[in-house]
Formats: structure tokens, C-alpha cells, sequence
């Protein structure tokens, strides 16, 4: 059965010491009321890895980075390595967020290397697809989120396929307040299950796990999760107050 996943991406958010304070409530709430059947994930940024995974080992939270370099190691100024997210127990990584793609020029040819660093390293990638709302308009969308799957995750095999998460995540509902509709989501969602079925059969199809992620909060969160093919959330501006994200995880 594929996992159900929420994971909270701070993007560029939090200070030190705020950072903390948000590790500690999460850690509060979880110990008092243990989430069942969710892996629970947070995706702080960088320099604030490792209080996250501090707190990994004493609650049952794991850690996602946002980013990852395309290279392996050596002079990259300002990279930072899969291997060197390994060594700090880091298991996730959000890679082609539609973010990095507008303001890093990040394509499709570098989430497939990213992806590559990552399953090298046992690091799960969260890999982002979506439209924008010109593509959506003009009725593109089924084509631009193939074309960012086909070209991000289709050089993998059977065995490392399996290893990825995907979310879709419409670049008009990121931070806008305005979600897909329960239905707008489980039809591109059902519509990435069937592209990964053609190219790698039924059974691997129905082992992925495809994340929705644009506005979603703790009020919609419970209809958008419902759907069949919508096995969890990559929360952006609700994954930033601890009770809020703790209560999307509890959407099931
Ligand atoms: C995101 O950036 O991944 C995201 C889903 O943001 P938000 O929830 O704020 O729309």
C-alpha cells in the first residue's frame, strides 16, 4: 500500500530561534497526540536541518531538504550535496518546485539529475509538477505536467521509480489562497497515475505516492485528501504554524 505523506515546505522562512520554536510545538503536539498512518515531514531550510533532525529522533517526524545540487561534489561555491544530506540523517528532498524553476531557471533536465543524487544517497525525492494558470487556460495543462514527468522521472527503472514521491502542484494555486478543486485534483492526479502505469505497469502505478500541494490548508485539506489518487499534501504557508499543519496531517 503506498504511504500517505504530508510534508510542510518553509521555503526562505524562519529565523534560528523561530525555527526552533516551530520544531518544539510540532514535537509538543505530536508526543500528546501521535499521528497514525501519516508520514509527518518538514522541509526547513538549510542551515536548520539538523534541529529538524534532532527532533526526528525523539518524535516520529522526518526531514526534507528543498534543494539538493545537481553535482556530486568539489568546486560548486554555494551547493549543497546529496551525500552531504545523507550524512545528516536527511530523508527527503523537494526537487523542481515550480519556484526553483521560475527564479533558478531549473528545467527538467536537472530534476532528472537531482532525482539521480538522491536515490544514489537513499534520500526520497519529492519531485513538483504543475501548470501555470496561462497553460491551464489554454487547456495545456495535461501536456506541460507530462512533459515534467516524462522528461524529470522517466530515465528511471522499475526499482528507483518507486523510490520517488511526486507532487502536483498547480503554480496558480501555490500561495495564492486559491486551491484546485477536489475534482481538478484527483483528474490530474489520476492522469499522472496513468502515464507512470503505461511506462511501468499497474503495479508499480498504484506503489507512488502523488502529493497535492497549492493552498492547501486545514479547511480543504480533508475533501482534497479524499480522493483516491491524492495520497497526501506538500504544504507551503500552512506548514508554518504547528497546529495547523498537524491538523492537515489529521485530514485522512
Ligand atoms: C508550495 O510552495 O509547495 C505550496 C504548496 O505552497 P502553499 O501551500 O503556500 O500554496
Amino acid at each position: 500500500m503506498r504511504k500517505k505523506i504530508v510534508a510542510g515546505n518553509w521555503k526562505m522562512n524562519k529565523t534560528f530561534t523561530e525555527a526552533d520554536d516551530l520544531l518544539f510545538e510540532i514535537k509538543e503536539i505530536i508526543s500528546e497526540n501521535p499521528i497514525n498512518g501519516v508520514e509527518l515531514v518538514v522541509c526547513p531550510p538549510a542551515p536548520f536541518l539538523e534541529l529538524a533532525t534532532d527532533v526526528a529522533e525523539e518524535v516520529d517526524i522526518h526531514v526534507g531538504a528543498q534543494n539538493v545540487s545537481s553535482f556530486s561534489k568539489g568546486a560548486y561555491t554555494g551547493e549543497i550535496s546529496a551525500e552531504m544530506l545523507e550524512s545528516i540523517e536527511v530523508e527527503y528532498c523537494i526537487v523542481g518546485h515550480s519556484e526553483r524553476r521560475k527564479f533558478f531557471g531549473e528545467t527538467n533536465a536537472d530534476v532528472a539529475k537531482k532525482v539521480e543524487q538522491l536515490l544514489e544517497f537513499s534520500i526520497t525525492p519529492i519531485v513538483c509538477c504543475g501548470e501555470n494558470l496561462e497553460e491551464r487556460e489554454a487547456g495545456n495543462h495535461f501536456d506541460v505536467v507530462r512533459n515534467h514527468i516524462e522528461e524529470g522521472l522517466f530515465h528511471l527503472n522499475e526499482i528507483e521509480i518507486q523510490q520517488v514521491v511526486i507532487a502536483y502542484e498547480p503554480v496558480w494555486a501555490i500561495g495564492t489562497g486559491k486551491n484546485a478543486t477536489s475534482e481538478q485534483a484527483q483528474e490530474m492526479h489520476s492522469y499522472i497515475r496513468k502515464l507512470l502505469l503505461e511506462k511501468y505497469g499497474n503495479e508499480v502505478a498504484e506503489s507512488i505516492s502523488i502529493l497535492y500541494g497549492g493552498s492547501c490548508n486545514a479547511k480543504n485539506a480533508f475533501q482534497l485528501f479524499a480522493n483516491i489518487d491524492v495520497d497526501g499534501g506538500l504544504i507551503g504557508g500552512a506548514s508554518l504554524k504547528a497546529a495547523e499543519f498537524i491538523e492537515i496531517a489529521n485530514s485522512f
